[in-house]
């Protein structure tokens, strides 16, 4: 429940927001009413000078604009859940709040206007009090028929803005995550590192499948993109969770082990190497066994490297001359 004051204040914006909609012809969208709400509450310099600028020009909003403004200054920030959504959220269902108790307070009004009606119909001599009563009742529940509605409108409003919320959640989600295996892609596994020391112990593992592309060109693409995730699975299966495991390249894979030495990492590698090639693979409809899939695993651990791309090109190096011995090892570098 929010204070009489904030009450207030999100009627003011809501009020604000609704009527600078209509005014442009604009429909009260998620979108539409997220950049106008930004604009009235002045919380966005730079959106309202672009905005500004637009209304001097031609003196016209239209939604594929403001659909630009969203673009350009809501869906590239970061923070733009907490630092708009919620506050807006916040807004949007106290003022739904507020007009459901108008709604009930003239719901009050009305029904004791009806009884003072009824009174009044008893006797002649009161009507013309009866008429001033009765367009009472009829202004009332006019402006109660319109908060209702504007509760309505609302509250979907509310409804988009929780969808628009919960998608922009999904899009981040998908921006770090790599589509086919689940793992984080580069830009996810940068975020990642972030948050790691590169002066405490770690290690690295690059890990390729052998002679990969034989099997796509035996097997086909499809089939590729199976063995690819039973890779990643085995690969994931075999670390802890707060490793990270990403997918490097094509069939390239990367892993971080948090906190641990070579030696550790050399028994990691060596089980993901076992484990992948015992997987079993069998092309369901025509019921062939697959042949046999290898991983070769280049390992290296943190010495005074300068970057982390430092000791993933250690681990690389590693990973080559795991090729150059045959594959299907792995190498410490
Ligand atoms: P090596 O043992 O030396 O690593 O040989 P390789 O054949 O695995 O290496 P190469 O780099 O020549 O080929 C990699 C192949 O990986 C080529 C490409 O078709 C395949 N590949 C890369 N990304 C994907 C993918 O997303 N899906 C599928 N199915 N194949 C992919
Ligand atoms: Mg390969
Ligand atoms: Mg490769």
């Amino acid at each position: 429940m929010l204070c009489q004051d904030e009450y207030k204040s999100a009627t003011k914006y809501s009020e604000l927001t609704l009527k600078l909609l209509a005014q442009h012809h604009l429909a009260p969208s998620p979108i539409n009413y997220s950049v106008i709400y930004l604009l009235v509450t002045n919380r966005h310099a730079q959106l309202a000078a672009d905005i500004n600028v637009q209304l001097a020009n031609n003196n016209t909003l239209d939604s594929v604009f403001i659909e630009m403004m969203f673009d350009k200054h809501l869906t590239q920030s970061q923070q733009f859940d907490q630092n708009f959504l919620e506050p807006l959220l916040g807004s949007l269902s106290s003022t739904v709040e507020l007009i459901n108790d108008q709604v009930d307070s003239g719901r009050k009004i009305s029904s004791n206007l009806e009884k003072v009606d009824l009174a009044l119909s008893k006797n002649k001599f009161h009507q013309p009090l009866q008429d001033v009563v009765n367009y009472l009742i009829h202004t009332v529940k006019d402006s109660r028929e319109q908060q209702i509605f504007l509760s309505q409108e609302l509250a979907k409003t509310t409804n988009e803005v929780n969808h628009l919320k919960s998608k922009l959640r999904e899009t981040k989600q998908e921006a770090v995550l790599d589509a086919l295996t689940g793992l984080l892609n580069r830009r996810g596994s940068e975020e990642k590192l972030k948050g790691l020391a590169l002066t405490e112990t770690h290690s690295s593992l690059m890990i390729d499948i052998d002679h990969f592309k034989n099997f796509n060109d035996q097997f086909g693409h499809f089939i590729g993109d199976r063995v690819l995730q039973k890779v990643a699975h085995v690969i994931k299966d075999s670390v802890s969770s707060n490793d990270i495991t990403v997918r490097f390249g094509g069939e390239e894979f990367l892993v971080v082990l948090v906190n641990k030495a070579k030696s550790e990492a050399s028994l990691v590698a060596e089980k993901i190497r076992q484990t992948v090639n015992q997987l079993k693979l069998i092309q369901r409809r025509a019921n062939v066994t697959l042949p046999r899939i290898s991983v070769s695993i280049g390992i290296a651990e943190v010495e005074n490297d300068s970057s982390w791309d430092e000791l993933f090109k250690r681990a690389d190096e590693a990973l080559y001359v795991a090729k150059h011995r045959g594959r299907n090892r792995c190498i410490l570098a």
